[in-house]
């Protein structure tokens, strides 16, 4: 008799050219992600060769119960670390039969964004910082800390070590490397200020691409908490008082501001990140306000501010950038929980579309 783990661990490719795709999108909260299966008759390289396939909508919160299919695209694979082989994930947005992106499908908008011509020659790149928290499933509170009650004050836990200072840590390895096994651009990892709270890098990622790698990555990990009975929280403020929020830091370049002089394209960029903070703010995250409270290492959320290595800034440009004279910078008010497809579109429609009374520009009103 085989045990459950010898028969999931299965080999389909000795018997059959059969693979598994598991259909993944963004259901009706914006954050909460769905996934399904389905068998096709052989491996696959990209993405065009999918079938479309569909979903009830009327139980995701994305279609009234009497018209209630929503039609998935697929847009990006990664290899599946869960199942392996041939296996893969597919990440997918979401229409009407019609063929018009649902509310919730922030991609689609993204994608035509990032297909201006504009846009794609500046060669966009992003590197997301994404920080979660790890809660304990029955009580809800971070894995580690004592039930209705608190560990010592922050400052042992950043990148900490130890039995008494980093809990989780078999959940971040797995994931790492299930990420690198999908072939997603994960940079790193780290343990956070606050313990029960860590972070991953995706990037140095291309256009839409860093969109669909940390949805991806974030699909992984909630997986992974589910096989470890752990609970994945994105909440940019888990506990309240003295305890650092959760932020997914949005770090960014163009071709111009990689070159030389880029130090100047830099300083550009952030004067019209200026002229839109409040329109960026009101699409960072639901819930940022929680966190953006000027202390913890954040900027508050109603003034914007920019220095070279401030941490306490809205956007932080780094020594090395300085020294430079080109690089990137970090725009620090995104919350953990926001749309990787919304802020990256955004930082480039605000950067490299907007300027004063363009026509072209897609959503600032003026
Ligand atoms: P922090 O010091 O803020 O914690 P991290 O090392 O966690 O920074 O994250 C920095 C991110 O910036 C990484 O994902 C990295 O890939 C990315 N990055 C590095 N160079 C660039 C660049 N030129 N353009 C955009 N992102 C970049
Ligand atoms: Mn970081
Ligand atoms: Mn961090
Ligand atoms: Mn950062």
């Amino acid at each position: 008799m085989s045990t459950l783990s010898e028969l999931v661990n299965l080999k389909l490719g000795d018997v059959t050219d059969s693979i598994i795709a598991e259909y993944i999108w963004i259901g009706g909260s914006g954050t909460d992600m769905r996934s399904k299966a389905r068998t096709l008759p052989g491996p696959v390289k990209s993405p065009e060769e999918l079938p479309r396939w569909n979903y009830d909508g009327s139980s995701t919160g994305q279609a009234p119960g009497k018209d209630s299919e929503v039609i998935l695209y697929p847009q990006a694979i990664f290899k599946d670390p869960f199942r392996r082989g041939d296996n893969i994930l597919v990440i997918c947005d979401c229409y009407t039969p019609q063929g018009q992106p649902i509310p919730t499908n922030k991609r689609a908008a993204a994608a035509k964004i990032f297909s201006q011509v504009e846009v794609s020659n500046e060669e966009p790149w992003y590197g997301l910082e994404q920080e979660y928290t790890l809660l304990q499933k029955e009580v809800k509170w971070p894995l580690g800390w004592p039930i209705g009650g608190y560990p010592g004050p922050q400052g042992p836990y950043y990148c900490g070590i130890g039995v008494d200072k980093a809990w989780g840590r078999d959940i971040v390895d797995a994931h790492y490397k299930a990420c690198l096994y999908a072939g997603i651009q994960i940079g790193g990892i780290n343990g956070e200020v606050m313990p029960g709270q860590w972070e991953f890098q995706v990037g140095p990622a291309l256009g839409i691409t860093a969109g669909d790698q940390l949805w991806a990555a974030r699909y992984i990990l909630e997986r992974i908490t589910e096989i470890a009975g752990v609970v994945l929280s994105l909440d940019p403020k888990p506990v309240e008082g003295d305890w650092n929020g959760a932020g997914c830091h949005t770090n960014f370049s163009t071709k111009s501001m990689r070159r030389e002089g880029g130090f100047r394209v830099i300083k550009d960029a952030i004067e019209k990140l200026e002229k839109r903070h409040k329109a960026h703010i009101a699409a960072y995250g639901e819930g940022n306000e929680r966190r953006l409270t000027g202390k913890h290492e954040t900027a508050s959320m109603n003034t914007f501010s920019w220095g070279v290595a401030n941490r306490g800034a809205s956007i932080r440009v780094g020594r090395d950038t300085e020294a430079e004279g080109k690089g990137y910078f970090e725009d620090r008010r995104p919350a953990s929980n926001m749309d990787p497809y919304i802020v990256t579109s955004m930082i480039a429609e605000t950067t490299i579309l907007f300027q004063q009374n363009h026509p072209r520009c897609l959503s600032c009103q003026h």
